[in-house]
């Protein structure tokens, strides 16, 4: 029902439900999702290709935005913009970044053309007390976030912020900074961290890409611990990573895909339930396993 045919409704009916009315005329004319929370995800993009590939994992991205009220923008943390200070974008129309090489034409020629919101980051810059937040006017979207948001939202119709990861601090750091963000939930906006939580590049067996489900027994084994501290909610455990052991060692060789997953974390509520899906390795030494938080 449109507004002006509600209101039209209202005036028609008897006095009796006046304040019951009331109410519902209070909800409508409220923001959408203006109290309702938002869930939050973490995304496991893995390769670019998954932009362009039927597969499971793009069929478990879709079937995800399925259980999701629509959002009114969403906030990326990508593993793939990486700077010194955070910062967010800000500019009207974020242009689509392929930042890879290597790779077919046909992902080359992808377009997300999601609009920006100078709103979100100016929000964002407001809300975050823990480091001064710069506005960026040069990114736009890299594939961290194109690649997989792609999925959830086709259209391209719901607007897309970044926020970047200040590669010069400590897990700890990300993981209190994101907390911040966690008034923006309540104001419609889906924040995605999208990385992979077991992601080393260095040792992937090519010859076994094709082989469902391959993952190194150091990669099973890191995978395992970390879904267990996850579901367990053991946070500070996963921000000490670098002291959890060999294996650990070996799934996270650089920080930038797993940060993403620590700014999902923080901004898990004590009533939120939480799941994973799309838990598969994929070559040996990376792992797709993506959180919903809702
Ligand atoms: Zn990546």
């Amino acid at each position: 029902m449109d507004r002006l045919k509600f209101l039209h409704t209202l005036a028609l009916l008897p006095l009796a439900g006046a304040a019951m009315k009331l109410q519902q005329l209070e909800k409508m004319l409220s923001p959408k999702n203006s109290t309702d929370k938002m869930p939050v995800l973490f995304l496991g993009h893995g390769s670019p290709m998954n932009a362009i590939e039927e597969n499971e994992f793009v069929a478990g991205f879709r079937k995800t935005a399925t259980k999701l009220p629509t959002p009114s923008a969403i906030l990326c943390i990508s593993a793939h913009w990486e700077t010194k200070g955070t910062f967010v974008t800000a500019m009207e129309n974020p242009k689509t970044i392929h930042d890879f090489g290597g790779f077919p034409k046909a992902l080359f020629d992808v377009q997300y053309p999601a609009p920006g919101s100078p709103e979100l980051a100016a929000e964002t810059k407001k809300i975050v007390q823990k480091t001064e937040i710069g506005l960026d006017h040069h990114w736009g979207l890299d594939h961290g976030a194109w690649s997989v948001i792609k999925h959830l939202y086709p259209k391209a119709d719901v607007p897309v912020i970044q926020l970047s990861l200040d590669h010069t601090k400590p897990p700890q750091y990300h993981y209190e900074l994101a907390k911040e963000l966690s008034a923006l939930r309540c104001k419609g906006v889906l924040i995605v961290g999208s990385g992979n939580m077991v992601h080393n590049l260095r040792m992937v067996a090519w010859d076994k890409l094709n082989v469902a489900g391959f993952g190194f027994d150091w990669a099973m084994e890191a995978s395992e611990k970390m879904k267990q501290m996850i579901l367990d909610g053991n946070h500070l455990g996963l921000t000490n990573y670098v002291n959890l052991g060999k294996a650990f060692q070996l799934a996270i060789p650089t920080p930038e895909h797993f940060l993403p997953l620590i700014y999902t974390l923080a901004l898990q509520d004590r009533n939120d339930t939480i799941c994973l899906f799309n838990d598969k390795a994929v070559g040996g030494s990376l792992t797709m396993t993506s959180v919903l938080i809702e």
